[in-house]
């Protein structure tokens, strides 16, 4: 069995500190004539002994024991410290993973995860859900005309208006490039016709500034509600045939399967 090095020094001071005691001990009968016998003089020798042991102690727990201890336990803060900014890292990139760079928003990878969730949690207790994908129009000319940043600018506030019509427990989310959806639980075709006109009038409405234009955006959306068996692929391929329906029709509206 091999020991610390602070386990040794404390060996040490315990067996310094014993035979401290025990010549205190010795001192305090000789002087007395307990067990040991010895009058005054022996007394004095031993309580010479007691003391030097005593000093030896405090030594040996100031210059070896305490120089340990401290140490250890600065390390310990450092190492608690690195934990700490490791743990609030490793979140930060989780948060990143699911998360859109630009707008903030969810990303694909979570709506994906999101849809199938939602689909077996309200398939048991039987509740709709609803589908809505929405994609700019002529977002292309938009980044031609007034460039690359006019066009993220737009992008934001067209974001910043879909969290702003939604529910606390709809998911939205950037699926990519000027593509926006939304998961919206138990809700009926009508309401969710009604939200997504919604938004459409407010990105209709938007007045995104760039130098002295003023540019104006639309959207058009397709919707589609779960027929509860089809899966989140499927659903998703009903709501994107009628944002193609959408945009044949003209763009600017919402269509619903
Ligand atoms: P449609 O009405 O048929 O949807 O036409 P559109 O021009 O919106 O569609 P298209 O797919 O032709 O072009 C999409 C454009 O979106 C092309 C690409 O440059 C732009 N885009 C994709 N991602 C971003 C982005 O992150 N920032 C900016 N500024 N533009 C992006
Ligand atoms: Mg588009
Ligand atoms: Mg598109």
């Amino acid at each position: 069995m091999r020991f610390h090095k602070a386990e040794l020094f404390f060996f040490l001071l315990m067996g310094l500190v014993g035979l401290g005691g025990g010549f205190a001990w010795a001192a305090f009968s000789a002087a007395t004539n307990g067990v040991v016998v010895g009058g005054t003089e022996t007394a004095a020798r031993f309580a010479f002994m007691g003391a030097v042991l005593a000093g030896l102690s405090v030594v040996c727990g100031v210059f070896l024991i305490y120089p340990i201890m401290s140490r250890g336990l600065r390390e310990r803060g450092k190492l608690q410290k690195m934990t700490e900014s490791l743990s609030v890292r490793s979140q930060s990139l989780e948060h990143a993973a699911v998360t859109d760079g630009l707008t903030g928003m969810y990303n694909r990878r979570y709506f994906d995860d999101a849809l199938s969730e939602y689909l077996s949690a309200f398939g048991r207790i039987d509740k709709p859900i609803g589908m809505v994908i929405l994609d700019l129009d002529h977002f292309k000319k938009v980044n031609d005309t007034h460039g690359h940043d006019v066009g993220d600018e737009v992008l934001r506030q067209v974001a910043d208006c879909l969290q702003i019509f939604t529910r606390y427990h709809d998911v939205v989310a950037r699926l990519g490039g000027e593509e926006f959806a939304i998961l919206s639980p138990n809700i009926t075709e009508r309401q969710l016709f009604n939200l997504s006109d919604r938004i459409r009038q407010a990105v209709a409405d938007l007045k995104v500034q760039t130098g002295n234009v003023t540019l104006k955006v639309t959207v058009s959306a397709g919707l589609a509600i779960w027929n509860g068996v089809e899966s989140g692929e499927e659903l998703y391929r009903r709501a994107d045939k009628q944002l193609y329906e959408a945009k044949r029709q003209g763009r600017n509206r919402v269509c619903a399967a």
